[in-house]
């Protein structure tokens, strides 16, 4: 790659000059900072293609080589891991310890993670029962990998990762707002020596690289993260061709602090969870439900937590918050505080006006205000809408079956959190809420387990040995055990 701000596509392991070029921009400054290729269809038939030549080779390969690859290739991403940090902030304005910490490093354990798996997954099992039979789970076959841009790197790493383990070429399409981290990755695998067309990266517009992959007869897969509408998109194109389709889509998850809870825990964990990457975050827990007779004790805990936050140069160290991703994103959260507050919600904490004591530099960036509205109530479309901003709802709810009733009542169903003295009670709650994650009282992540919606927030699911089977055929051989 001989310009890491300016790269050419990246097809069947060659950099490919062209020069229609979209802008990339920094969004704290509002300045660009870069470009990235348009690719064109015939891009796409390209890298199709390369992935395809790769494919019969890298199925059949050992498990364990692929896993050595993977391997490599962490290892190369760590190589650069200063690089993929400082891009990631340059292009989406996560703050720089965040990128190192989280959007680089978690995206090189996803790798180390499914290499690991990839070892010990069982890609064949005999059937004990019955008959002989064995069943064989193969390479789903060429993966288009669609991506958003809030969590761009490890969104990335959370497909390539299980499907180059399964034994899947990909051919990655990443978000415009952030796509040149996706180039530096590609120069990783090529650092590593990935065998040529396991990854493609094509940039370009949803409409035109996105929908080309996702109708290509030539594309067995599509695995895609994004919003609900345009996954819906994706997945009504490729079913023309039947394709496996794999979607992570958007949430409005619910924090529900039962009656005995420690509250301001319970508070200051979902303020944080709210706010983290300035709120773009699909699993962020963004309506914090309260018992009535504690609502004010969980308001003025709410103000404390969130009035800790503040926004900041996200080039400089420390765990301020940075921009939102882009002004179109910026402008949709500032018009969602406005509407909660014409729906009758109260601001406590932020609003919609821009930030103070911003340096000069930083004017033309698309900053918000951390902002958390008490009063706000199940109808409101800022407690039934992805708002993809540093914006927490606070509501309460008078017993625990109407806190059940309240969380589940929403067309989303991506995460979830429980707060609970009592353990076992916040475990049975967590049972009975319809989405596909809760932690319980401030369970940590853990990428070897799986994450996914319910309901419109996707299909199939990401991590761990649930993650590399999405990207995995089965096929029954009879009269062998
Ligand atoms: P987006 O839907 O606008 O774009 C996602 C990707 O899809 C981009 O690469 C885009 O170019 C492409 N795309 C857009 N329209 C397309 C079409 N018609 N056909 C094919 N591809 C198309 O989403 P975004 O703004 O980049 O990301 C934010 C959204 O992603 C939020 O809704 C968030 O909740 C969701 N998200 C979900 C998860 C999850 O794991 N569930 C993770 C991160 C983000």
């Amino acid at each position: 790659m001989r310009d890491p701000r300016n790269p050419g596509l990246y097809l069947g392991g060659r950099w490919s000059d062209r020069t229609d070029r979209l802008p990339v921009d920094d969004p704290a400054t509002g300045e660009r900072i870069g470009s990235v290729p348009a690719a064109t269809g015939d891009d796409v038939d390209a890298a199709v293609g390369a992935a395809r030549g790769a494919f019969d080779g890298w199925s059949a390969a050992d498990p364990a080589e692929r896993a050595a690859v993977l391997d490599r290739f962490a290892d190369a991403m760590t190589a650069r891991e200063t690089e993929l940090a400082h891009t990631v902030t340059a292009e989406m304005g996560a703050p720089r310890d965040f990128s190192l910490r989280v959007q680089v490093r978690l995206a090189v354990d996803v790798l180390r993670a499914q290499a690991a798996l990839a070892r010990t997954f069982p890609f064949e099992e005999a059937i004990p029962d019955g008959p002989p039979a064995r069943v064989v789970r193969e390479a789903a076959g060429v993966v288009a990998a669609i991506t958003p841009w809030n969590y761009p790197l490890y969104q990335i790493a959370a497909k390539v990762g299980p499907a180059l383990a399964a034994g899947c070429p990909v051919v990655l399409k990443p978000s415009g707002v952030a796509p040149l981290n996706a180039f530096l990755l590609a120069a990783c695998a090529d650092d590593a020596g990935l065998p040529p067309g396991l990854l493609s990266v094509v940039s370009g517009s949803g409409r035109v690289v996105g929908e080309a992959l996702a109708a290509h007869p030539g594309v067995d897969m599509v695995s895609f993260t994004g919003s609900t509408g345009a996954g819906q998109h994706v997945m009504r194109t490729a079913a023309g061709t039947v394709k496996r389709v794999a979607l992570e889509l958007g949430g409005k998850s619910a924090a529900v602090a039962l009656p005995d809870a420690d509250l301001a825990a319970a508070v200051e964990a979902t303020v944080a969870s709210a706010f983290t990457n300035t709120g773009q975050t699909c699993t962020a827990l963004t309506r914090l439900l309260v018992p009535a007779a504690r609502y004010d004790e969980a308001v003025a805990a709410a103000v404390r937590a969130g009035g800790r936050y503040t926004v900041g140069d996200p080039a400089q160290p420390g765990d301020h918050l940075g921009p939102c991703a882009s002004a179109a994103q910026r402008d949709t959260v500032v018009d969602y505080i406005r509407l909660g507050v014409k729906e009758g919600a109260r601001v406590v904490v932020g609003g919609p006006e821009t930030p103070d004591g911003l340096p000069a530099g930083l004017a033309g960036g698309h900053w918000v205000r951390p902002t958390v509205l008490a009063g706000a109530e199940a109808g409101m479309r800022v407690v039934r809408e992805e708002i993809f901003g540093p914006v927490l709802c606070l509501l309460p709810y008078e017993d625990e079956e109407a806190a059940l009733r309240l969380a589940n009542d929403s067309d989303f169903g991506l995460s979830g959190a429980v707060w609970s003295q009592d353990p076992d009670r916040a475990a049975a709650f967590a049972r009975r809420m319809r989405t596909g994650r809760v932690e319980i009282n401030g369970g940590a992540f853990n990428l070897n387990a799986p994450t996914g919606g319910y309901k419109q927030s996707g299909l199939g699911r990401e991590l761990g040995r649930w993650g590399l089977e999405e990207f995995c055929e089965t096929k029954t051989l009879q009269g062998v055990r």
